[in-house]
C-alpha cells in the first residue's frame, strides 16, 4: 500500500503542457498569463477587481498596507491560524490584538472581537479555518458600526460560501492563498479581491517596488513597494486550476461526509471532537479532529508516528500562535486564550484531497481505531 499524504495537489496534463508553452514562449515572469488569470479570477468573484501576488502572505501584507495599517494601530484577529496572519501585522509595525476562538467553529469569537475594539483598532482580520466561513453578517455589522476595515484572511476558503454567496464576491478586502496545500494552487501565490480600480492600482504599485511607468518610457516611485509579483509560469497553473475548483471542492465535501459516517462511533467512544458538519458553506479545505491526548494516555507525537507507520500522513494546523517564543516575548502567555490553546494541543488534520479514493477513508478510520482503541483497557 502506498503512503497516503494528508494532502496532494491535482494538476492535469493540459496544465503541465500549458506550463511548457509558457516556458518556451520567452516570457516567464509577470505578463499575459498573469493578466488572463486576474481576468478569470475577477469574473469568478462577480466582477470585483483582483490582483495576484507571489504568496498569500504577500497578499495579506499588501491588503493591510492598503488599509494604512502601521505603527500605533491595532488589528484584531485569532490565535488559531497560520502565523502569516499575525506576522504580516507585526511586519507593518502594528499590534495584533488576539481574541479567543469559538470552541465549536474554531474560528474567531466575534463577541470577543467586538469587545476588543479600541480607538486604536484599524482593522479586523477574520480567518476561515479549514474553509469554514466566519459569520460575515456579524463581522460586517461590527466593522460597519465601529468604522473598521476588514482584511479577510480567506487563504483557506477559496470556493467557500456565506449564505449562498461566494467568499470574495462581497465584503471589504479578501485575501486568498494558492500555496500547494490550498484547494487550488499555483505552487506559491495568492490573490487579493479589491473594492475599486483606484485601490487595485495602488495594490499593483505596492506589488512591484512602487513603480509607475508613463507612456514615454519614464517612471516614478511615489510609494515604497515590495517584490510580490506572480510569475506567468505560476499564473498558467492557476488558469488550469480555477475551472476545476468547484469539482475539487465537491469531491472534498463528499469525502468529508464519508469521514463523518465512519468516525462518529469512534468519536463518541473516545471523546474525539469532529468539525462542524457544514456541507453548504465550507470548502472542506481540511478535515480536522481534536483528540483528548491527556485522557487517551498517548501524546500527539505518538499518534502521528503510529499513523505514519500505517502509511498515513497527518498534519497539525495549528498550535496556538501566541505561545511561539517570539510571541511570548510580546507579552502573550499560557492561559490567555484557553479554547485556542486546547484545540492547538489536540488538533490533527486527517488526509483530505480530491484524488483520494473512497477506500482511503476506511483506511484512515481503521488505522485510527487500531491506534486509539489499543490504548484502552
Ligand atoms: C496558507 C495561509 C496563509 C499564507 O499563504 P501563503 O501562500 O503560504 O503565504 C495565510 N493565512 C492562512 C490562514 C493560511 O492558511
Amino acid at each position: 500500500m502506498s503512503f497516503l499524504p494528508f494532502t496532494r495537489p491535482s494538476i492535469d496534463e493540459e496544465t503541465i503542457a500549458g506550463v511548457g508553452e509558457v516556458l518556451r514562449s520567452g516570457w516567464i515572469t509577470s505578463g499575459p498569463q498573469v493578466k488572463a488569470f486576474e481576468t478569470a479570477l475577477s469574473s469568478y468573484f462577480g466582477g470585483r477587481p483582483v490582483r495576484v501576488f507571489s504568496s498569500g502572505t504577500a497578499t495579506l501584507e499588501v491588503g493591510l498596507a492598503l488599509c494604512s495599517v502601521g505603527p500605533g494601530d491595532e488589528v484584531i484577529t485569532t490565535p488559531l491560524t497560520w502565523v502569516a496572519t499575525t506576522n504580516t501585522i507585526l511586519r507593518l509595525g502594528a499590534k495584533p490584538v488576539l481574541v479567543d476562538v469559538d470552541p465549536v467553529t474554531r474560528n474567531i469569537d466575534l463577541d470577543r472581537a467586538e469587545q476588543a475594539v479600541t480607538p486604536r483598532t484599524k482593522a479586523i482580520v477574520p480567518v476561515d479555518l479549514a474553509g469554514l466561513p466566519v459569520d460575515r453578517d456579524r463581522l460586517y455589522a461590527i466593522a460597519g458600526a465601529r468604522r473598521l476595515r476588514v482584511v479577510e484572511d480567506a487563504a483557506q476558503s477559496m470556493g467557500a460560501r456565506w449564505k449562498g454567496r461566494r467568499i470574495g464576491s462581497f465584503g471589504d478586502l479578501v485575501s486568498f492563498s494558492f500555496h500547494a496545500n490550498k484547494n487550488m494552487t499555483t505552487g506559491e501565490g495568492g490573490c487579493l479581491v479589491l473594492n475599486d480600480e483606484a485601490e487595485a492600482a495602488l495594490a499593483e504599485k505596492l506589488r512591484l517596488q512602487g513603480v509607475v511607468r508613463d507612456a514615454d518610457g519614464g517612471m516614478d516611485v511615489d510609494v515604497i513597494g515590495g517584490k510580490f509579483n506572480l510569475t506567468d509560469i505560476a499564473a498558467r497553473i492557476g488558469l488550469g486550476q480555477l475551472p476545476r475548483l468547484e469539482g475539487f471542492n465537491g469531491r472534498r465535501r463528499a469525502l468529508a461526509r464519508m469521514y463523518f459516517e465512519r468516525l462518529r462511533p469512534l468519536a463518541d467512544r473516545i471523546g474525539m471532537g469532529l468539525p462542524v458538519a457544514d456541507f453548504e458553506q465550507s470548502n472542506w479545505h481540511m478535515f480536522q479532529v481534536t483528540l483528548p491526548f491527556a485522557q487517551l494516555g498517548l501524546s500527539r507525537g505518538d499518534f502521528i508516528r503510529a499513523m505514519h507507520a500505517a502509511e498515513i500522513g497527518t498534519g497539525v494546523h495549528y498550535p496556538a500562535l501566541h505561545l511561539f517564543s517570539a510571541y511570548r516575548r510580546l507579552g502573550f502567555d499560557e492561559g490567555d486564550f484557553p479554547h485556542a490553546e486546547r484545540i492547538g494541543r489536540e488538533i490533527v488534520t486527517l488526509p483530505l484531497f480530491p484524488a483520494m479514493q473512497d477506500a482511503d477513508i476506511d483506511r484512515v478510520a481503521n488505522a485510527m481505531e487500531q491506534v486509539l482503541l489499543r490504548q484502552r483497557p
